[in-house]
């Protein structure tokens, strides 16, 4: 009775939710057997089948889980439209505490209502999920990436936003040579060290900050890196800031501190607020909006799982060339920005709905 009516409840605020941005497919899911409850949403499939992750976590409503389907899933459709992925934006929630309430048994029931959903969807890791999650869920649908059989995402990650740099590196200092070129990294994890190796291979000057300090050791070590305090990164003077730790990290509060002619990384959502990018665009910072920089994950993913649906698509890219194409693309949103006198997030947001027809 109580799922009845909190499906209920979802269902008379779809539309009215300020995310609903004409979403073309909603669907709800409950397993009592489980205590499975999620929620998928599918913003566009006017580029292909939409692919997207599904996020595990404790919410505060049904409504804030549901507006949470949604946003991230008009974001996954913008993310796939500027990576030039023949694949539409979709994402899924499942609503709980994934350390009480997941098991083998919901996993299960979960991939039943993907495969449910059929060709229209396929989904990935996201947060409070993991390999071995995904590996659950193939076990009864095809429409799932992200499992122990694909890639680690963090080295295509690392190699996009490498050429994201080159092409911030061209627009802010006039140059496309990384030689002499000074970078603050933030977080040398996964794909900050990644981003380091090439970085330093091709002649830059590195400062970084990791909270962990045996990886801020090796890096001092292997790539002759200066290091310096977390709290003092983003302030220190270089060329270019480098984000793979955190989000958030360019709020109305520090974009005073910065000494960069640019903010260009991996790291989600580095905006604090709508704000804190026109407090960026005021100082004439360039900022390279992060979904578009660090997509290199998610194109090789879509690019490189047979068992995708974008996979089906005979005008694919290469891997390669997708994942080079960031440059490029990162350059036409600069000029659009320049052109209509906006930040670069907001060029690029416009360019991602004129590309899926909004
Ligand atoms: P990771 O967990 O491997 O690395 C993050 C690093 O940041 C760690 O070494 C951690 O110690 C460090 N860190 C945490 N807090 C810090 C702080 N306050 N100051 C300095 N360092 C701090 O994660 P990752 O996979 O390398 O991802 C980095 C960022 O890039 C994340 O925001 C992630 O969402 C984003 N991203 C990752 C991928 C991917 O393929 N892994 C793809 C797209 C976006």
């Amino acid at each position: 009775m109580e799922y009845r009516l909190q499906v209920g409840r979802i269902l008379m605020s779809v539309w009215e939710s300020a995310e609903f941005d004409g979403h073309e497919q909603v669907c709800v899911f409950t397993d009592e057997k489980t205590g499975l409850k999620a929620i998928v949403a599918i913003h566009s499939t006017a580029l292909g089948p939409a692919a997207g992750g599904t996020r595990f976590k404790v919410y505060s409503s049904d409504s804030d889980a549901l507006d949470d389907a949604l946003r991230l899933s008009r974001a996954m459709s913008y993310k796939s439209a500027l990576a030039g992925l023949p694949v539409g934006g979709g994402k899924a929630v499942i609503i709980g505490d994934p350390h009480q309430l997941k098991s083998p048994e919901l996993l299960h029931a979960y991939g039943r209502f993907i495969d449910r959903i059929g060709n229209h969807f396929a989904t990935g890791e996201d947060v409070g999920m993991t390999v071995a999650d995904m590996d659950r869920i193939a076990e009864v649908t095809k429409y799932v990436g992200g499992t122990s059989k694909g890639i680690d995402p963090s080295i295509p990650t690392a190699e996009g936003v490498v050429h994201g740099l080159r092409a911030v590196l061209k627009r802010a200092l006039g140059t496309d040579s990384f030689a002499g070129a000074q970078f603050a990294l933030q977080g040398l994890g996964a794909v900050g060290w990644g981003v380091a190796e090439r970085l330093h291979a091709q002649g830059a000057r590195l400062i970084v900050a990791d909270v962990r300090e045996e990886r801020v050791k090796l890096a001092v070590a292997a790539f002759d890196a200066r290091a310096v305090p977390c709290n003092d990164i983003h302030a220190v003077d270089c060329d270019i800031f480098v984000p793979c730790a955190l989000g958030g990290v360019i709020s109305e509060a520090t974009v005073p501190d910065l000494k960069a002619k640019a903010v260009a990384g991996s790291a989600n959502n580095q905006l604090a607020s709508a704000e804190a990018g026109a407090a960026l665009a005021e100082r004439k910072i360039l900022f390279a909006p992060d979904y578009v920089i660090n997509a290199g994950g998610i194109i090789s993913g879509i690019l490189g799982a047979a068992a995708l649906p974008g996979r089906e698509t005979p005008h694919a890219p290469s891997l390669d060339q997708a994942i080079e194409a960031i440059h490029d693309r990162l350059l036409g949103i600069f000029d659009h920005a320049d052109a209509y006198n906006v930040a670069p997030e907001i060029a690029a947001e416009r360019m991602a709905r004129e590309m899926i027809g909004r």
